[in-house]
């Protein structure tokens, strides 16, 4: 391949609806500007213990930029050359920019949850109380982006009390004067990071009436596009959104990074509404 090469790497990956996204937004980029005629988004399945030999031949290919997905994200943060400033607290990446000594790691995860949520909900972070369901990797993500973002608190709801103190220890220098884990206020967005829903008979993972007035529900699965959590939060009249818009928006920012260019969100948009019909 002569042209400029993307990818995105997972384990597994067929179902990935990366590629159509990002093909989607190039072609229609092509439309209007030649150099992107030639840029083609490709997915490669790796697994775990072959990621570092998989990032370093991909850099010798001459690749200009990757995603990663699960279960790499992580691994990938330990691994690369550098990584940016706004990942670190994170502790994983999502994006690889390539550079002449390696690649350059970025996370846009928590700017696609930002951005879906205030697109879908009309909610912003700022200064609203936040239910976060879940303390795994999608978790950390979100409750970093909450409080760089000054939500008015923010709660942990999951099973598994040595997750959620993992995790709140590695939140509790960022907080700034945010409250953790104080009594859940009325007016909470609640955030689902769980896995739980993506199986159709799974567990709600949260009984919802335990919550004073929630002001919305916005689960980061798509696949369904409706979960058992927005379907209680339906019938008890609460707003829902699932995660299809922060995917395109994580996408649509992993895209700007390695263009430096507007990219063309409603292409994404259509592209992965019509991978997933
Ligand atoms: P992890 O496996 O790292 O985390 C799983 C979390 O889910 C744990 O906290 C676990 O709880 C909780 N959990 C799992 N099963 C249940 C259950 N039955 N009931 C209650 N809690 C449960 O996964 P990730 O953090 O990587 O991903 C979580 C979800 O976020 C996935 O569904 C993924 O598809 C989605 N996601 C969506 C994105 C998007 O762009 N829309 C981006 C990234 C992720 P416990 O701690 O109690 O064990």
């Amino acid at each position: 391949f002569k042209g400029t090469a993307l990818a995105v790497l997972g384990h597994p990956i067929k179902h990935s609806i990366s590629p159509p996204m990002h093909n989607a937004a190039l072609a229609e980029m092509a439309n209007s500007d030649d150099r992107f005629t030639t840029w083609r988004y490709f997915r490669f399945d790796v697994p775990p213990a072959d990621l570092s030999l998989a990032l370093d031949r991909l850099h010798a290919a001459g690749f200009h930029g990757l995603n990663l997905t699960v279960p790499h994200k992580v691994l990938a943060f330990d691994t690369i050359a550098q990584v940016d400033p706004t990942a670190q607290p994170i502790g994983a990446v999502n994006t690889l920019q390539r550079t002449a000594a390696g690649w350059h790691g970025y996370n846009t995860d928590g700017y696609g949850l930002a951005t879906a949520v205030q697109e879908t909900l009309g909610i912003q972070l700022f200064d609203t109380p936040i239910v976060l369901l879940g303390a795994g990797g999608a978790a950390r993500g979100a409750a970093v982006e909450c409080l760089a973002q000054g939500c008015a608190s923010l709660h942990i709801v999951n099973r598994t009390t040595a997750n959620r103190e993992a995790l709140l220890s590695q939140l509790a220098p960022l907080a700034g004067g945010i409250p953790l884990q104080g009594e859940i206020p009325a007016e909470a967005l609640v955030i689902n990071a769980t896995s739980a829903g993506l199986k159709p008979d799974d567990p709600l993972p949260v009984d919802l009436t335990t919550l004073p007035r929630p002001v919305g529900v916005f689960d980061m699965i798509y696949n369904p596009a409706e979960t058992p959590l927005l379907t209680a939060a339906k019938t008890h009249a609460i707003p829902t959104a699932n995660g299809l818009a922060m995917l395109v928006h994580q996408g649509a920012r992993s895209l700007e990074i390695w263009s430096n260019v507007a990219v063309p969100v409603e292409a994404m948009h259509a592209a992965v509404t019509a991978a997933i019909a």
